[in-house]
């Protein structure tokens, strides 16, 4: 399985948090914790040749 990783801060607490994303799947959104302080952010992004695009991470509440 192809997946990659990438390091985003948390829009919360501003801590650098590392999401791993499947390159088999050409866009995705869905909510994921962070592993720092537990709070929900918004992760959505899209994949072009085999790399992460448009990758938005906000805060939910
Ligand atoms: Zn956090």
């Amino acid at each position: 399985m192809l997946e990659t990783h990438v390091e985003v801060m948390c829009p919360h607490c501003g801590e650098s948090i590392l999401l791993f994303f499947e390159l088999s799947i050409e866009a995705q959104s869905y909510v994921e914790d962070c592993a720092v302080c537990c709070r929900p952010m918004q992760v959505s992004y899209e994949v072009e040749s085999g790399e992460v695009q448009n990758l938005s991470v906000e805060a939910t509440d």
